[in-house]
């Protein structure tokens, strides 16, 4: 057996500590890997496995360059993995023994900080979730980057948890105890998109407690969960993190992971990407926190007709002024991402190129208060509260030079007339670099020597280099240096002693240099707040002028809200969808729904327009809820609580249940968690089954629908012979896209009518998909069988026969009718409604 090396018994103490963790173990200039760690990296960097020592007990290693260590560190977070990251915490040349050395941070998905690994349009967050017995979860959420917090109580459930957390932005969960987890968070977290971390200790710490200022108890453990977590792997104060903010559950419009995804709110469906998504259309906004603002929106509207108004008329000013509106964005432009760049203060790692983005930025924020007063009271009322930190902004400008070098070691920071010693051994270093100009001239004269040259490298300092063919012209005075192929290198005694006091003087200088920066770094430490204050009003200005931007180049209207659950929409377009095509191809389409026409059924040939007419309608709701003004000639909307889809969607086969069981899932919480005042859409429900499983269940849902929940409700569907219903359900409509014939070829006129569709037209739509033209003629021949009228009738009488001896669903099982949200906010419903009873009557 070889004997463990002392420095080998260090790191196996210290990766005990970190189990899950890479450790990443400092030698010199390399972060070394071993044993499973060492295997592991190497796989997934793809970089060489070698080994330390010899024989059996070799210990498997692989290293990375220091320099270049943020690169692989990045590429094992992105795949879910933490970092420990151990230092040597003394100097190796003064160290008895072994090099002391300790872990200084790990670095985890969540709470990683350098710039590669994070996007400037996401937030990046890391969750906290506690529960108690009484079957409430609390959940805390921090943006580390930006120091933002947030949390709420919610139900224990995996769907309320997610609901409330899943994010594109989400990489990191921090349960507490793992044996205590309750069976449903196991199975949950084990296939989730996130990595999983563990923390008991939920007190929250002495030097935080300032941070939450409710008395929520469930809440307090999760954020002292989260905090004590931080500290753990941060091992550094975090002055920039900001009081959590308590998120009121009902001031937000509900929307489970799927219906955000369904709508396209932040990413498309097919590449999960920005592109393609409300999200993009919507952004105009210059700056990055405008952008992550403008994300945080659409993830989570507002339920509280206040809130919105505030945000509407502040878009309303700004689509006005076009002028203010134009001088905003200009000088918006030029603000860089404050929000991180506090964060990054706070880290202590920050250089004087972004202390210089942050000058400039500074720079602006006098015209932008300037602007903000020309928007109404809305606007004045931004310019309370912010602090210019105009002490900053003069320390900034008179230190800092234009254009400073990544590096802060290396000097080339600090303007002159800063501070004078500075600026004396500048002098002096320049000084010696005349003097040096000069001997160059002098020596070629006293040699005689006329392509003699006085040059500088960093290895040999300063010589005189003299061509081979010169050579016997040198004076015995000049030293001999380095030997090169047409040349030597000499120096002279003079030259040295000048070198020295160059040297000397630069190496000061860089050391001064340092201080200085580090003074001016320590300073704007003490902004942090007001920085994050400053970036909070940019980032909301910004997304009101893209809302403004927007609505004005595609024609959107201000929309109002109405008082007794009535939507009016006129000429009225899918946003996205809209841009899809060519200019005027959108065929705009009208929505009338009130309290005696809650339920849409629509009919209609597929590719007709049924999907995009539901999605449009939803997405003109979030618009609205979002403080935007939404694509339609006029518009008058109920506040939705909830929105509820049910669209088919090709990510249902990830879960590995069956599309007809995901169906049914989320068909279930819509009819378990609506009230009157949510949104369901639900497009060919029932189609995974068979037939008359299918229309049975449709019809079902419908009527329970219909009778117990009262929302707002459209429901596409192939199946025409449940447009009788319409007779037999008081408050439910047949609506139907247009579609015509024409020379035997079917054509979508995508406009939406009264009364149930009068056929099918699958098969033309299968012939506009190049299906072999057999097929095709078959199928017609099949389908003038089918619809003999003895088949039909029989089909018509045995759905009555269902409809007699249902109901599938015994209402009595229903969970507890919701309250609607009328009651909580009545006083904001008093407030004045805009309703315009002529047009509501007119249509
Ligand atoms: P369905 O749900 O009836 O099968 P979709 O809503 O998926 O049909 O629409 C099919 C296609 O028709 C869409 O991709 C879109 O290009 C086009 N379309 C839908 N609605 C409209 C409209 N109002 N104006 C113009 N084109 C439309």
């Amino acid at each position: 057996m070889s004997k463990t090396t002392p420095m080998m018994q260090q790191y196996y103490d210290i990766k005990r500590q970190y189990e899950d963790a890479f450790l990443f173990f400092r030698l010199g200039d390399f972060y070394e890997l071993f044993f499973n760690d060492a295997e592991l990296a190497a796989r997934e960097l793809e970089i060489t496995l070698t080994r330390r020592g010899k024989g059996e007990d070799a210990a498997p290693m692989c290293g990375v360059p220091y320099h270049s260590a943020e690169n692989y560190i990045t590429r094992l977070i992105e795949k879910g993995y933490k970092i420990a990251i151990c230092e040597q915490v003394e100097d190796p040349q003064s160290a008895k023994g072994v090099v002391k050395r300790e872990v200084i941070r790990v670095i985890t998905p969540g709470t990683i900080m350098e710039e590669k690994a994070l996007k400037a349009d996401n937030n990046h967050y890391i969750a906290s979730l506690s529960n108690n017995e009484n079957g409430y979860t609390a959940y805390v959420r921090t943006d580390l980057t930006t120091g933002e917090t947030d949390g709420g109580v919610i139900g224990s459930a995996v769907i309320d948890i997610e609901r409330a957390l899943m994010v594109d932005g989400l990489h990191e969960v921090i349960f507490p105890n793992e044996d205590d987890l309750l069976p449903e968070w196991k199975e949950w977290k084990n296939a989730a998109p996130f990595t999983v971390s563990y923390e008991k200790n939920q007190e929250i710490p002495s030097n935080y407690e300032h941070l939450y200022e409710g008395s929520n108890l469930q809440i307090q453990k999760a954020f002292g969960q989260m905090l004590n977590y931080l500290g753990r792997t941060q091992k550094r104060a975090l002055a920039h993190l900001q009081p959590l903010r308590t998120v009121i559950m009902q001031e937000y419009m509900q929307m489970d992971i799927h219906t955000r995804r369904n709508l396209e709110l932040t990413a498309s469906l097919q590449e999960r990407k920005k592109k393609g998504s409300l999200y993009q259309l919507l952004d105009h906004t210059s700056t990055a926190m405008g952008g992550r603002l403008l994300q945080r929106f659409l993830e989570q509207p507002l339920a509280r007709k206040t809130d919105i108004e505030r945000r509407l008329t502040l878009v309303n000013q700004l689509v006005d002024e076009v002028l203010s509106r134009a001088q905003l964005q200009e000088r918006l432009k030029d603000v860089y991402d404050l929000e991180r760049l506090a964060g990054r203060v706070a880290y202590g790692n920050v250089n004087a190129r972004e202390l210089v983005q942050l000058r400039n930025s500074l720079r602006q924020i006098p015209g932008i208060l300037e602007i903000l007063p020309f928007l109404g009271e809305e606007g004045t009322h931004l310019t309370e509260e912010v602090d210019r930190c105009e002490p900053l902004l003069q320390r900034l400008e008179a230190a800092l030079v234009d254009e400073p070098p990544v590096t802060i070691r290396e000097g080339g920071m600090i303007r002159s007339g800063y501070d004078k010693e500075l600026d004396e051994y500048r002098e002096a270093s320049e000084n010696g670099k005349t003097w040096l100009s000069n001997l160059e001239q002098e020596e070629r004269e006293k040699t005689g020597i006329q392509n003699l040259k006085v040059r500088f490298n960093r290895v040999f300092g300063y010589y005189i280099e003299v061509s081979k063919a010169q050579l016997a012209n040198v004076p015995d005075r000049f030293e001999r240096k380095q030997t090169l192929t047409n040349a030597e290198r000499f120096a002279t005694p003079d030259l040295k002693d000048m070198e020295n006091r160059i040297l000397e003087a630069e190496e000061k200088m860089e050391q001064l240099e340092l201080n200085l920066f580090k003074q001016v770094r320590e300073e704007t430490n003490a902004y942090i707040s007001q920085l994050q204050q400053l970036a909070k009003m940019i980032a909301y200005i910004d997304v009101m002028q893209s809302f403004a931007r927007v609505s004005e180049e595609r024609r959107y209207v201000r929309p109002q809200f109405s008082h007794d659950r009535t939507m009016m929409l006129k000429g009225s377009r899918h946003p996205v969808v809209e841009t899809t095509l060519q200019s005027g191809a959108y065929v705009d389409n009208d929505v009338y729904m009130d309290q005696d026409r809650e339920q849409l059924l629509i009919t209609g040939p597929n590719m007709a327009g049924k999907s995009t007419y539901m999605r449009q309608i939803a997405i003109i709701a979030v618009m609205a809820q979002i403080g935007c003004y939404v694509p339609a000639d006029e518009a008058v909307i109920p506040m939705f609580d909830r929105i509820f889809t049910r669209i088919g969607a090709a990510d249902d086969l990830v879960s590995g249940q069956s599309t007809f069981m995901v169906e049914m899932v989320e068909t279930k919480h819509a009819l378990q968690e609506a009230s009157a005042d949510s949104l369901i859409l639900l497009d060919e429900i029932g189609r995974g089954t068979s037939t008359y499983d299918g229309m049975a269940l449709a019809r079902a849902i419908i009527e329970y629908i219909h009778e117990d929940v009262g929302a707002k409700t459209l429901f596409s569907t192939h199946y025409h012979e449940l447009t009788v219903l319409e007779e037999h359900l008081q408050r439910l409509w047949n609506v139907h896209v247009k579609a015509t014939e024409e020379g035997g070829e079917v054509v979508f006129l995508h406009k939406i009518e009264e009364g149930r569709a009068d056929k099918s037209y699958g098969i033309h739509v299968a012939q506009l998909a190049n299906l072999p033209n057999s097929v095709i003629e078959r199928a017609r021949t099949l389908l003038t069988e089918y619809e003999k009228p003895q088949e039909k009738q029989q089909s018509e009488a045995e759905l009555k026969l269902q409809h007699e001896q249902l109901p599938l669903f015994t209402y009595e099982e229903r969970p507890p009718a919701k309250t609607s949200r009328k009651g909580i906010d009545s006083e904001i419903e008093e407030i004045a409604t805009y309703v315009r009873e002529a047009d509501v009557l007119n249509m």
